[in-house]
């Protein structure tokens, strides 16, 4: 599976399913999301085991996104995630910070694993450098790729005009031969990043009527976070909890799929932030609860109990399933995660006629 074919699908509500197998991880990364270090929390293994158990052949994500911390700790576990999914016909991914790859060849039960996933992705970035050497990711990469396993890498700058961004850019483009899809992003003061990145949060506009929908094309994938709830977002804020109401969509030691799925697709407040936005929401829903910051603003929003009222009969509409396929549809057209100058770098490797159509 292609990086492009799993961008395809980012917009479709339940498409895919995030599980965070693991705040721990071997690495201190100084940007680190999570802040994760070795001795931080996870759920056991059977909390994802039972709700992967949930998903059947009528009824299951189509991606299933296997991530941390580093999941790749947890290697035995993800095999047997790998193991359920596949047997219903959920595809995996697996996100990793290239632990592994500090030693000189891949432990067996690691590579065999990545050999069994349908899309790796490998985190590379200045502050990974300092932990993984590149050449090294890159050793594992090519085993991978000459093998023809799909994989990709995730990149992060400071900005688009970040140096880092165009040199490392053009060493993986050179060392694969364009066959590697890279996905580039913005460092964002979350998690370790805070205590040194200043970000200017975006400013509302305060016209209420001037505020323009934005929806936001994250709140498609349910995440199960660390503490084993599932959130209808993989923002870390919102992952790392406290949950805020709205955005709960059940517990994984608990809920099967179905009802997580069904939760995601009808929830009142959820669909309103993937059509409208939080900004647009706040202004027009729920009493000028507008702030400073997209998402601080659907944290806020969501914790205020009248928002709901408002919004049922917006929401319960005959046409609102018409504007929710056409917001998709042009989401489908541009996902606009990412840094816009790189976007054309997901392309890379994508070869069309040896894939299936992937229209979700
Ligand atoms: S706007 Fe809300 S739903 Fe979207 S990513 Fe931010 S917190 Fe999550």
């Amino acid at each position: 599976m292609h990086l492009v074919d799993m961008l395809a699908l980012r917009p479709v509500p339940a498409a895919a399913v995030f599980f965070s197998l693991t705040r721990r991880c071997p690495l201190s990364c100084a940007h680190c999301s999570t802040n994760s270090m070795l001795t931080s929390d996870e759920q056991p293994a059977e909390v994802f085991l039972r709700f992967a158990d949930s998903f059947t052949s009528a009824d299951h994500p189509e991606i299933l996104m296997l991530t941390g911390g580093e999941a790749l700790l947890r290697v035995k576990l993800v095999q047997q995630l790998i193991e359920r999914a596949h047997a219903v016909g959920t595809k995996v991914c697996v996100i990793s910070g290239m632990f592994f790859a500090r030693e000189p060849t891949v432990p067996p039960l690691i590579r065999d694993v990545i050999a069994t996933v349908d899309h790796f992705t490998a985190s590379l970035d200045v502050f990974h450098e300092q932990q993984v050497p590149r050449a090294q990711v890159f050793r594992v990469l090519h085993e991978l790729v000459d093998r023809g396993q799909d994989v990709s890498l995730q990149v992060v700058g400071l900005d688009a005009h970040d140096p880092y961004l165009a040199e490392v850019i053009d060493d993986i483009r050179q060392t694969f031969a364009d066959r590697v899809p890279i996905m580039v992003a913005q460092v964002r003061a979350v998690g370790r990043a805070k205590t040194w990145l200043q970000q200017q949060p975006a400013h509302l506009p305060h016209l209420p009527l001037d505020i323009d929908p934005a929806p936001c094309v994250l709140a498609a994938w349910p995440t199960v976070a660390f503490d084993g709830a599932v959130v209808a977002c993989c923002n870390q804020a919102v992952v790392d909890g406290p949950h805020p109401e709205h955005l709960l969509l059940g517990h994984a030691a608990v809920d099967d799929w179905t009802t997580i799925r069904e939760r995601c697709l009808s929830s009142h407040f959820v669909r309103a932030i993937r059509v409208f936005g939080p900004h647009y929401v706040a202004e027009r829903y729920s009493a000028g609860n507008g702030c400073d910051g997209y998402c601080a603003t659907c944290h806020k929003v969501a914790n205020d109990p009248a928002v709901i009222t408002q919004l049922e009969p917006v929401i319960s509409r005959a046409t609102m399933p018409i504007v929710e396929q056409q917001v998709m549809l042009m989401q489908q057209e541009r996902f606009s995660q990412g840094i816009l100058t790189y976007e054309h770098l997901r392309w890379l490797g994508y070869a069309p006629e040896k894939r299936a159509v992937c229209v979700g």
